[in-house]
């Protein structure tokens, strides 16, 4: 019997254990920090050993194959030593396309990867398949994989997954765009990063498809100069293809084998250009796994968006509260005041990861008229766009917040909870800072 570890005990961790169980492993999960008792209960109804609170590295390094939760970086100890000793230390999305044979769209990238998967996901059960979102959204691939498994996977997947892929090749990957992050994780070169991202492509075919933003230039750069040996399919909102998908004149056209598919963006429900960018590239998806043109139509206008992204509250007084909490760095905000069509008070703030402003000051200018600066440490903040708006006020508390957007605004606005920083000085996580947001703007 060959002995699998898997090395973290959340959600992908665990259902690494139920398929690895079910595939005739030995199993072992061990977990540096505390197990949650929703994840116990799984191990212990499914007979797996574990551990949590420690590594006991004699019963971790006689493993014939590691499974690494994303969260633990490669230059931990642990890792070191089980890739020294020659033992294979894979990720989740590894292990479980091994025991699947249903197709796979692979969406990665910087911004949009959630976004794309469940629009993703949504085009393909309009379509009447057998399928499901996972990877880094609700339960993981390989708990799919054991219990249900499906015809498709809508596979939202983080650069951190690639890195401990060996053989995963999905039938169509999606690169949204590629703008620095996570660069803690990558020896703090741009270049490393961008390297994982395209790992999504490493094993794919001549039969495979990557479909890629052509308006990234970091994106394009690299593909002139790495060719993939699968079929690259574009899409730009600024210029015309010849193939991939196109926006003009509010149209979205997709050329794929002669045909072309021509959609009006002005019924869908998701704003901006960054969700028509998002629509173009599950809808191509869509194309190419051959789904009927009515039903992509009808999917992307009925498709109501994901929560925290851009998300309608409500409206009071002719005046729309949205939710975008999930903008955690500036690139995000920036599309979300893009999109912004009416005079907007602007709720912006939280841990600064070292952001710079100066690519949202045109936006500002043009679109903003209060700025409310929700955090612990605002300073910043404030000396960077006092002045640019007539008002600039700053809270620690999102009911005030709230309240203060309330009466800075007038028929017609919008209030947009947009932070471009992180969540953790006031909130747990920013699913509870909108969720906060949402609960305040409804006690208005
Ligand atoms: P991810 O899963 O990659 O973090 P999400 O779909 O959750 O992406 O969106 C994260 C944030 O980025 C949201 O604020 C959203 O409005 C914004 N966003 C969504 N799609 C894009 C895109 N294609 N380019 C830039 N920003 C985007």
């Amino acid at each position: 019997m060959k002995r699998l570890v898997i090395l973290g005990g959340g959600e992908s961790g665990i259902g690494t254990a139920i398929l690895g169980k079910k595939e005739g492993f030995e199993v072992f999960v061990s977990d540096f920090g505390k197990i949650k008792p929703k994840y116990l209960d799984v191990l212990k109804n499914n007979e797996i050993e574990w551990e949590d609170g420690g590594h006991t590295e004699a019963k971790i390094l006689n493993a014939d194959l590691v499974m690494k939760s994303p969260g633990i970086p490669d230059k931990a100890p642990l890792i070191k030593k089980l890739v020294e000793a020659g033992i294979s230390v894979i990720s989740e999305i590894e292990f479980a396309a091994r025991y699947t044979k249903a197709t796979l769209v692979g969406i990665t990238g910087s911004n949009g990867k959630t976004t794309t998967t469940m629009l993703m996901a949504h085009l393909l059960k309009q379509a009447g398949l057998k399928s499901v979102a996972a990877g880094n959204i609700g339960d993981s691939f390989a708990k799919w994989v054991a219990l249900d498994d499906q015809d498709f996977y809508a596979l939202e997947i983080s650069s951190f997954q690639l890195d401990g892929i060996v053989d995963f090749a999905p039938h169509i990957a999606i690169l949204t765009n590629i703008t620095p992050d996570h660069l803690d994780r990558y020896e703090y070169k741009f270049e490393n990063y961008i390297k994982s991202k395209f790992r999504i492509a490493e094993n794919q075919t001549e039969k495979d498809y990557l479909i890629y933003d052509a308006d990234d230039p970091v994106i394009t750069d690299w593909l002139a100069k790495h060719p993939v040996r699968s079929q690259c399919i574009p899409f730009s909102i600024s210029k015309q293809l010849e193939k991939g998908a196109y926006y003009a004149q509010e149209e979205i056209n997709i050329l794929i084998d002669d045909t072309t598919m021509t959609m009006s963006t002005k019924n869908l429900t998701i704003k901006g250009a960054h969700n028509t960018k998002n629509a173009m590239a599950a809808a191509t998806a869509a194309r190419l796994l051959s789904i009927r043109k009515a039903t992509i139509r009808e999917s992307l206008e009925g498709f109501q968006g994901v929560e925290h992204r851009l998300e309608q509250v409500l409206k009071i007084n002719h005046v729309s509260y949205i939710n975008d909490s999930k903008a955690t760095n500036v690139n995000a905000t920036f599309y979300a005041l893009d999109s912004m069509s009416a005079p907007t008070v602007w709720i912006v703030g939280g841990v600064d990861k070292g952001n710079d402003y100066t690519d949202l000051f045109p936006l500002v200018n043009e679109k903003v008229k209060g700025i409310i600066c929700l955090g612990v440490d605002n300073a910043k903040l404030l000396n960077t766009f006092s002045g640019m708006v007539e008002t600039i006020i700053e809270t620690q508390s999102i009911t005030e917040a709230v309240k203060i957007a309330y009466k800075l605004s007038d028929k017609g606005d919008n209030v947009l909870l947009s932070p471009a920083c992180a969540s953790f000085d006031l909130f747990e996580n920013y699913e509870d800072r909108g969720r906060q947001f949402k609960e305040a703007v409804r006690n208005l």
